[in-house]
Order: structure tokens, then C-alpha cells, then sequence
């Protein structure tokens, strides 16, 4: 990174902050580490990201309103 660099604040968060570099390297920098990734890079992990949370998403549905359903029945 050059000393020129300026870094501009896309989002901050309690559990993250990522910022754009003025070189275009965006800097996500969680609770132990930054990630320094390109824009390409920083596309594709975004897109990983978002796919597996999707995955998440769809993996706990079906599991959450059985368990309820059965929780209200034993009463
Ligand atoms: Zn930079």
C-alpha cells in the first residue's frame, strides 16, 4: 500500500468497517483480521458471501417452525 493512499469508509458496523482505497484495494477489516482484496476478488468473496448465507438461510427454515410447533404442543 502507498503512502498516497486514501482510504474512504464504505461501511462501518460494530462487527466490521470496509474501506475503498483510493488503488482500489478494499480493506475488510473484521473483529481478527482485514482481508485486502482486489475489486475482482472483492466481488467474488461478496457473491461467496452472500451464496452461502443464502444456503444458511434455507438449511435452518425448515427447522425452526417444527420445533416451535412441537414446544407449544407439550404444554
Ligand atoms: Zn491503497
Amino acid at each position: 500500500m502507498k503512502e498516497s493512499c486514501q482510504k474512504k469508509t464504505l461501511i462501518s458496523t460494530p462487527e466490521a468497517e470496509i474501506l475503498h482505497c483510493s488503488c482500489g484495494i478494499y480493506h475488510v477489516a473484521l473483529e481478527n483480521m482485514t482481508l485486502h482484496l482486489s475489486p475482482v476478488q472483492f466481488r467474488k468473496v461478496a457473491r461467496v458471501f452472500k451464496l452461502a448465507l443464502g444456503m444458511m438461510t434455507v438449511q435452518q427454515k425448515p427447522k425452526a417452525p417444527v420445533a416451535r410447533k412441537l414446544f407449544v404442543q407439550s404444554k
